[in-house]
């Protein structure tokens, strides 16, 4: 060993023992999806999302991450990105394996942003299952077994093009349909015109008043609809109550139902709460979710918004935990940039590689 090498591998073996980490990177992307149908419901109606795709690396392994903003909470890819940016000294410096600290932290330092948050949460949790050589739901004690059917969603469009719709969604034993308008009963009819599935239906707070909303979901009960999903705006939790008292199906609440503390409000008005990553923020805090519905004797739901493989597939490992599941969010991409759950005769199919089990897709 010449005079030079010794005092490298002597400041080496010092700052190891000082506790000096080797630091990780974070990059945060924004990456356009585009969509295999123009997506429209009650909100809005698009051709693409522009979601947020971060990779975490340390250590040789890179962990994936995904927020997809919801504009209705007013966030956008830009303003995650510039969020994630802010922290990346912070993040980059920061031991990984501290992740559930390391949220808390990040919620602590954040506001709102919960997509980009839900982006940090899902590339941590990538990054520490993959070091620990185990699947996300195996690190979760959960049985791959256990997922649920996930429903496959048509968006709102003409009695011609929803039967088309209806059509191609073949595979899939449960459809979750679109409403909110005035033409909900022509939906419906172009729907069971062609299929005599169960369907679920969402009228994202489309009804406006309770009256409607009862009579629409007891209409709906004569169709073989199974449970609807928030009929009224989120704020109109006396009148959910009202009418849930009033149908004969499982309400579930999601626009009403965006954090833990949102839950035991929602208890005596709903039946069951829809859980996203995206409203709440990540893995984590869906998981606490899910633990507290349950407690409250609610149903669950796993749902998810148009996003890539990352954002429906960290989504997919905690699902074996939920009753209902809708997460077909990557499959209305054009363009899914990675390959992860899968859904075979319309169950959820987990990929049993550590991590989230993603693969650069191949196309
Ligand atoms: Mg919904």
């Amino acid at each position: 060993m010449t005079r030079r090498e010794w005092l490298g591998a002597a400041a080496a073996g010092a700052a190891a023992s000082a506790g000096a980490a080797p630091r990780a990177t974070l990059s945060a992307e924004i990456v356009r999806l585009k969509l295999r149908h123009t997506w429209t419901t009650v909100m809005s109606s698009s051709e693409y999302r522009d979601n947020l795709h971060l990779r975490y690396t340390r250590d040789g392994v890179t962990g994936l991450g995904e927020g997809a903003p919801i504009v209705r909470y007013q966030e956008d890819a830009a303003g995650g990105r510039r969020v994630v940016e802010s922290l990346r000294p912070f993040l980059e410096a920061a031991d990984p394996w501290r992740f559930s600290k390391l949220v808390r932290e990040v919620a602590a330092r954040v506001k709102g942003q919960y997509a980009a948050k839900a982006a940090i949460d899902i590339a941590l949790m990538d990054w520490v299952t993959q070091r620990l050589g185990v699947p996300l739901y195996r690190y979760l004690g959960l049985d791959p077994r256990d997922t649920p059917l996930t429903t496959f969603s048509i968006g709102i469009d003409t009695p011609e093009v929803t039967r088309q719709k209806v059509r191609e969604a073949q595979a899939f034993p449960v459809l979750k349909i679109k409403v909110g308008l005035a033409t909900d009963e022509e939906t419906i009819a172009a729907v069971r015109s062609v299929t005599k599935k169960p369907l679920r239906v969402d009228a994202n707070e489309g009804w406006k008043d309770k009256e409607e909303a009862v009579r629409k979901i007891n209409w709906l009960e004569s169709q073989g609809v199974e449970l609807v999903e928030q009929p009224m705006p989120a704020g109109m939790i006396e009148e959910a109550r009202w009418v849930r008292s009033r149908v004969h199906i499982p309400v579930i609440a999601d626009e009403a139902c965006l954090h833990p503390a949102d839950i035991p409000r929602l208890a005596e008005a709903f039946d069951g709460v829809n859980i996203k990553l995206m409203k709440c923020g990540g893995i984590q805090e869906a998981l606490r979710m899910i633990e507290m519905a349950k407690s409250l004797n609610m149903k669950t739901m796993l749902g998810c918004m148009i996003e890539s493989s990352i954002g429906v597939t960290a989504a997919a490992h905690l699902s074996p935990l939920v009753d209902y599941a809708d997460l077909d969010g990557n499959l209305l991409v054009a363009n899914d940039p990675y390959a992860g759950v899968t859904v075979k005769a319309g169950k959820l199919v987990l990929p049993l590689r550590p991590g989230l089990g993603l693969r650069k897709a191949a196309n």
